[in-house]
Order: structure tokens, then sequence, then C-alpha cells
């Protein structure tokens, strides 16, 4: 079994080699954004520099600088779509572009491609197609050496003075990190149009819009107004892009910052930026602050440790919100993941005194969210392509994952030379996003081919027999990511309640890869690709014994850190419990096995001769071999 990311596990079923990546790049990431704040004065410095450098460069190289950037898909549609004049290839990964006059715009735009790998021939193909010019830029070499001289000696004396002068004034500089975008540029504003599903998310952002509009007349009128609003949900669900969209709606400035922005490496930093954030804003006339990861800021007090800083980085974050007034026509929105987290004083009347909870899309809204991306890219579909479906394949999926699908897809699409996106383009996708490429080179021997074959046909029987409410969509062997193996379900419905039954049945579904591969192989030659599936099996029963109060013996006493440790002994038994729990499904799995093995070893046949079946033709070899359908029907 796979874990990925937040998506539900009980989907997915497979076989894995290697520990799953994520958490390391997570704390990459981590590590990376704590020196941010210390970085980000270094690094406007040096941009500085480096954007007069590249000036320099620009006025005898190209006389333009782009304005955008376009993805490889896109930039391809747009060729299509007829909306390119020329192209200028300017290196092996990357080519700049102008499009077409429009009445609209008045003036070629010129655009950059990150072109990656793609071969010229198969550009020059496209280009030739869509009657489009194209031209090659000369090579680095032959560019003035005068100029490189001066771009080295500005980036060199450049870094020298950041050293030099901005450590030094760090604690003193007035630089907000905020990235500021006007919401009055109608052309590229983000409305709630731009948002799918989070219907109450948008309902309490829609109050504030005139607000937002009309300050002074709120003022007028003597009305209190909203101050904060706290979105509260997990991550890619929209939080953002809502709070960029209230601003668009709004017709207001819109001010992005982060929680870990505010954390420097000095003293007194953090409240000098928020200090001049909302200076900023103030004088810009109002607007959003969004303030993303507001629990790096605002985490419970108290905690051991030399949070200090941020204790009064918060501070002055309240003292900014308690002093601006219906006039200045500001709206803190705040993001976060963990709520429980926070500060009681931050969610305090006048402070984040709404909060509004954005939780992941349900199926509804996940076909909604795909249909607006779709929509917005353009994208050619094939009739095959079913948004319900897909939505259905993707339980747990927040709204970004299922953009990054869908570019996925459309990438895929380029990539096969097809003319449209089709389903099989949206399947592998999807298989890739959740998994990972398929491993091509990667060749698995005819013994451990075997061995995971029958490890994902049990997976794929347990699952038949003991979750009926989760039909087979297919089962693979197909190598891919860490994985060697998969057996994919789908359910139907999404569940919000989960019976105690349910539950057991997902403990069996998961045992079955090692169930089967200790049936057939023998106890001696189980291998370590049940890992990941005891670490998810462990974790339900673990959930039941220790919060639900299913336990056999501790029962309907649960395991409640906020009301004190339990005893000693009630802690053993409930490790007793959980244990139980697991031992018994094994055993029932085992059973199963026992009575079907001809159809378990024929489906691990199957699997060996085709690699990939779907749930139906599972379902088929199943029964062909004495598993009746009463049993193995979803
Ligand atoms: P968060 O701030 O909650 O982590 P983002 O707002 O950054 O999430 O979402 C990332 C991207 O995912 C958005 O830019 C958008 O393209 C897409 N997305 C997420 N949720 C939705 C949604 N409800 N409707 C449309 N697009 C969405
Ligand atoms: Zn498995
Ligand atoms: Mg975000």
């Amino acid at each position: 079994m796979v874990t990925i990311r937040h998506f539900s596990p009980s989907i997915t079923t497979g076989f894995v080699t290697s520990a799953c990546k994520d958490s390391v790049r997570r704390h990459l990431a981590q590590f990376f954004r704590s020196r941010a704040a210390g970085w980000t004065l270094a690094a406007l410095g040096v941009g500085a520099l480096g954007v007069v450098g590249a000036r320099l460069r620009a006025t005898d190289q190209t006389p333009v600088q782009a304005q955008s950037t376009m993805r490889y898909s896109e930039f391809l549609s747009a060729l299509r779509a007829g909306q390119v004049d020329s192209i200028l290839i300017e290196s092996g990964s990357a080519l700049r572009g102008w499009t077409r006059n429009t009445s609209e715009t008045n003036a070629a735009a010129v655009f950059r491609v990150e072109i990656g790998g793609v071969r010229h021939e198969q550009l020059l193909n496209a280009a030739t197609a869509a009657q489009v010019g194209v031209a090659f830029a000369p090579p680095a070499a032959d560019r003035s050496s005068v100029t490189n001289l001066v771009v080295t000696l500005v980036v060199t004396c450049g870094i020298g003075a950041v050293l030099f002068f901005g450590i030094g004034r760090q604690a003193s500089s007035t630089a907000g990190s905020a990235d500021v975008t006007s919401g009055r540029d109608a052309t590229s504003r983000t409305t709630f149009t731009d948002v799918a599903g989070n219907a109450a998310a948008i309902a309490d952002l829609r109050e504030v819009v005139e607000f937002l509009r009309e300050p002074k007349q709120f003022a007028r009128m003597g009305a209190k107004v909203p101050k904060g609003i706290l979105l509260e949900g997990p991550p890619g669900t929209g939080k953002t892009l809502m709070a960029r969209a209230l601003a668009g709606e709004a017709m207001t400035n819109f001010f992005a910052t982060s929680g870990p922005d505010f954390s420097g490496m000095f003293v007194g930093v953090g409240t000098m930026r928020v200090k001049s954030l909302f200076k900023k804003a103030r004088r810009a006339g109002g607007g959003v602050i969004f303030i993303d990861e507001i629990d790096s800021l605002g985490g419970k007090r108290g905690r051991q440790g030399g949070h200090q800083e941020d204790d009064r980085t918060l501070n002055q974050l309240l003292v900014e919100m308690d002093g601006f007034g219906a006039s200045d026509g500001i709206i803190v929105v705040a993001a976060t993941n963990r709520a429980a987290a926070l500060d009681p004083a931050l969610l305090r009347k006048g402070r984040f005194d709404r909060s509004v909870c954005v939780g992941l899309p349900s199926v509804d809204e996940r076909a909604a969210i795909l249909s607006l991306h779709a929509s917005k890219r353009q994208m050619p579909l094939s009739s095959d392509v079913d948004m319900d479906r897909l939505a259905r394949l993707m339980p747990g999926a927040s709204g970004a994952d299922l953009e990054g699908l869908l570019n996925e897809a459309a990438i895929l699409a380029v990539r096969t030379d097809a003319d449209t996106v089709a389903w099989s383009h949206l399947e592998e996708a999807r298989d890739r996003v959740l998994l990972g490429r398929a491993r091509t080179g990667f060749t698995v021997s005819g013994e451990e081919r075997r061995l995971v074959a029958l490890h994902e046909a049990g997976h794929a029987l347990a699952g038949l027999v003991f979750c009926p409410a989760d039909p087979l969509h297919k089962v693979t062997i197909q190598p891919r990511g860490a994985a060697m193996g998969v057996a994919y379900f789908q359910p139907d419905h999404e569940a919000h309640l989960h019976s105690r039954t349910s539950l057991e049945g997902q403990i069996r579904k998961g045992l079955g890869g090692r169930a089967a591969e200790e049936l057939v192989f023998g106890p001696g030659r189980i291998t370590s690709g049940a890992s990941s599936d005891l670490q998810h099996t462990t974790r339900i029963a673990k959930e039941m014994v220790y919060r639900l109060g299913m336990g056999r013996s501790t029962g309907l006493m649960i395991f409640d850190p906020e009301s004190g440790p339990v005893s000693g002994d009630v802690h053993s038994r409930m490790d007793a419990d959980v244990r139980a729990l697991l031992e018994e499904g094994y055993d029932e799995v085992l059973a199963l096995f026992r009575d079907h093995r001809r159809a378990l070893e024929a489906l691990a046949d199957a699997l060996l001769d085709r690699e990939t079946l779907t749930g139906a033709e599972a379902m088929h070899v199943l029964a062909a071999h004495g598993l009746g359908e009463g049993k193995a029907a979803a």
C-alpha cells in the first residue's frame, strides 16, 4: 500500500519497494523556508542589480523582456488557436514568443516558454503547421564580452554591497515581503468564478465584498466591520485562491504574505515587517492582506524554546488589527491547516472572529473543479472523457491535485501527438499523480514478479469480498514510482461515517497482500513489500481502539490526551486489542484464500500474463474459478 499525501488511504493498495520521499522533501522545504526570511533581502539586492545587468545585456541582445511565462501545453494550444505570431528559440530549454496583435491588446505581447527536452524538430513541425515564423537565437558565446564583464562586475559588487549593508540594516529594513497585486486590473482579475465548490466559504467572503468596495460608506454609518477571516483547511483547497478572488471581486489590492516571512533572524524584524505591511496597505487605499500559514506565528503561547520573537510579532499583528478602522478598507485573511494549534487571542472578537472551514472537495465539487479548469484552459477533450467518473477516481484529492492531474494529462496528450486529451491520458495521469511514472527500464525477476502478482491478487480478492462497497477499478503489476503493483478501488460514494464492519474490511483488504504471499510461498518467504500495508492497517486498528471505542476489552473507553494519560494497564490492554483486530482479520483472510486458492492463483496468473486487469476482467477470472458471483459482486 502506498500512502500518498492526503489521498484517502483506503483506495489504493500497492506493493512498495522503498519509503516515500515526500517527508524528506517537506523537511527540506521547511528548512529553506526558515532561512528564507533572512535571505529575502539579500536576494532582493542581488536581484535588483541583476535586473540592471540584464537590462544592459538586453539592449544588445533582445530588445524586449518577456511579459509572461506560459506552460508548454498552453503554448501549443495558443499555437493551434492561431494566437502566436512568431517564436525565437533561445537555447536548448526555452523559447520566446510574440502573440498576434489583437484588437484587445493592440500590441504583441512577449512570452516565455520552458520547453524542457522537447526536440526542435517537433517544435518546427508544430510551428510550420501553424504558419508561425521561427528563429534561433545565436549561442551565448556570441554575446559581447564587454557586457559580460560589466554584468559580472555589477553582480559581484552587488553581492559585496548586500553583504556589507544588507545584513547590518536588515533589522531596520522596512521591506515587508508582501507580494502585491492590484485587483483593479480588470483583465487578470481573479474572482469567485475562478473557484469551484467551497460554497460556504465563498458565501462568507461575499459578505465582506461590499465593505471592501465602499469602506467609507460603512464608516459614515458607524458600522462595525469585520477585520479578520480565518480560512482553515488542508493544503491545496483554494484558500489562497479565494483570498485573491475576494480582492478581485472587491476590485481592491491583494497583499500576499506568509507566517514564516515574519520570523526573521534578528530581533524586531518580524514586528517591523508587520508594521510596514499594514502601513503599505493603508497607503495603497486598503485591500485584502493575506497571511498564509498563520500557525507558524500564532501557535499557542507559552511553548518551550525561544519563540518570544514570534510572540512579539503576533502581538504586533493584533495591535495592527485593533488599530485599523472601517475607513481603512482593510481585511486580513489568514490561512492555516492546523486551527487547533492557534492562540485563542487570535480568535477573539474584532480579530479573526470569523473562521471558515475549507474542506477537501466532495465528489461533485471535484467534478466541478475539473470542469472549471478544463474549460479555463480551453482543453480540447475527447468525447470519452467523463469528469464525474474521474472525480470518483480521485477521492481525497484537493483542488490543486486535480489541477495538477489535468496538467499532467495535457502534457501526455502532447507527448503522444494526440489532437485531444482523451480518457486514456487522464487515466495515465491519475496513476502518475498518485504513484509516479511507470518504470519502463525497471525489470523485475520472474520470481519477484510472481510474488507481486500474488500480493496484488490478494488485495483484490480480499477487497472484493470484505469491502463490498468499494468496487475494484483495476489491478496491475506494472511498476510505477515506488510501487511494484497496485490494486485500485473506486468507491461509488464517499462515506462520512465508517462502520466497524467497513473498518475491519479495510484492514482485511490491506492484509490481503501479505496473506497471499504467506499462503502460497510459505511463512519463510513473506517479503518487505507489505510494509506500508502493515503501517496502514495498524493505523486503522489503532484508531478503532484508541479513538473510536471499538476495542474488544477496552470497549467504550478511549484514549484522550486532553483528559490525561490512561493507566499502564489500560494502555497494554488497548495494545492487545489492536493486535487482536489485526490477527483476527489476517486469519479470516487466510481462511478465505484457502477456500479460494484456485481463484487467487488464477488471478495472479492473469496478471502475469496481461500485467493490468480492469475490475470487470478480474471479477471474470475469479468467477471462472469458482468464486460465486454473489461473493465477488460489488
Ligand atoms: P491553498 O491556499 O488552500 O493551499 P491554493 O489556493 O494555493 O490552495 O490552491 C492552489 C491551486 O489549486 C489554485 O491556484 C487553483 O488553481 C487550484 N484550486 C484549489 N482549489 C480550487 C477550487 N475550489 N476551485 C478551483 N481551483 C482550485
Ligand atoms: Zn500491498
Ligand atoms: Mg496556499
